[in-house]
């Protein structure tokens, strides 16, 4: 449910509101859109309770089929949020572009890697330390070692860093060297992982899982924004569908689905979505026309020699070529990409 406060409802009444529907069991998320005061009711209301809010002095109406993740709905909030990761917005008037290899392999690889994306408008580097692999016997990734490497490039290169946490109890190690904590397809409905991501301040990196609906997607954002972290940025990276040409199917319309949903900003992987680095450019391009407020793209100096990810993986030829063509798109829709400090909180 939401309750919508009338624009003469004094602080004393709306104290007293919330006090009243906490009073009866429920949770409430205060929300404000414009000079408009919103409630959001959380939980299962007793019966008799609708009305009873509804009489309520201060309380102009009340919706009953409000959406079901009050948090992260749009209507919860004036303007779309944006999330600080360092000094970067996302979700601000400049398209953001996170860049790097699947995997984090070498120090080598990773600096080589980190210094030529950043050079071509990348402001955040991508890494995976810890691998989700379909296969055990695949590259599980170098863990804390990759860690240390990727805060190294970081120091060098200015760039914060986004890497992938598969489990709770690694949270407070990666918090050490980390600068956003990605939560991966396969783990988007692992509930304890949402909550733990939750509990703690770094920004989160919410990806949407292989065969879920827009809305599942919705609730396991409400699952961490609800535990305390508003520091949320989504992320469309295609869905299982029969189509085989690709790995996945990328949903183009999500972007503009969820912006209509969700106060959170949105970003496209066109790497898983593609599996297939000829297509990547196109992805990444439509995906900012859509309006998406950030990329997530994979790069490998040598994607031959990739440990995980390297037929999608674009080379740094391919990256740069890339960057022109949606530095092009950004220009054309009002949201510039500046190369020396793209999507940068700047005076
Ligand atoms: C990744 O970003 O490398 C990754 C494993 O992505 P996803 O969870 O979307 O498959
Ligand atoms: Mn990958």
């Amino acid at each position: 449910m939401i309750a919508t406060l009338s624009s003469t409802c004094t602080l004393g009444e709306k104290a007293a509101i919330l006090r009243f529907i906490e009073g009866h069991g429920l949770r409430v998320h205060v929300g404000e859109a414009g000079a408009t005061t919103i409630v959001s009711i959380i939980g299962d209301p007793e019966p008799g309770l609708a009305e009873a809010i509804e009489a309520l002095p201060g309380v102009a109406s009340l919706s009953l089929d409000a959406p079901r993740y009050p948090f992260v709905a749009r209507e919860a909030r004036t303007e779309p949020s944006t999330v600080k990761v360092g000094d970067v917005v996302i979700g601000g008037r400049g398209v953001v572009v996170i860049a790097g290899p699947c995997s984090v392999e070498s120090e080598d690889q990773l600096l080589t890697i980190a210094r030529s994306v950043a050079k071509e408008g990348a402001v955040l580097l991508r890494g995976g330390a810890f691998k989700p692999r379909t296969s055990p016997y695949s590259f599980q990734g170098l863990g804390q070692e990759g860690l240390e490497m990727l805060a190294r490039a970081r120091e060098e290169t200015g760039l914060g860093v986004v890497s992938e946490v598969v489990a709770p109890e690694d949270i407070p190690l990666m918090n050490g060297f980390v600068d956003m904590l990605q939560v991966g397809s396969r783990n988007m409905q692992n509930f304890r992982l949402l909550s733990a991501v939750g509990e703690q301040p770094t920004p989160v990196l919410l990806k949407r899982g292989l065969m879920s609906t827009i809305e599942e997607m919705l609730l396991a954002a409400e699952y961490i924004v609800g535990a305390g972290n508003p520091r949320v940025v989504l992320c469309e990276r295609g869905i299982r569908s029969f189509e085989t040409a690709t790995r996945g199917t990328l949903d183009i319309s999500a972007v503009p689905v969820l912006k209509e949903r969700t106060h959170l900003p949105v970003v496209v992987d066109p790497s898983h979505a593609a599996g297939k680095r000829s297509l990547v450019p196109s992805l990444a391009a439509a995906g900012v026309a859509a309006g998406a407020d950030g990329l997530l793209i994979e790069v490998h100096d040598r994607p031959e020699e990739a440990l995980s990810d390297g037929p999608q993986s674009l080379t740094l030829e391919g990256f740069a070529d890339t960057m022109e063509v949606v530095g092009r798109i950004a220009a054309a829709i009002d949201r510039p990409i500046d190369h020396a400090a793209m999507g940068r909180d700047r005076p």
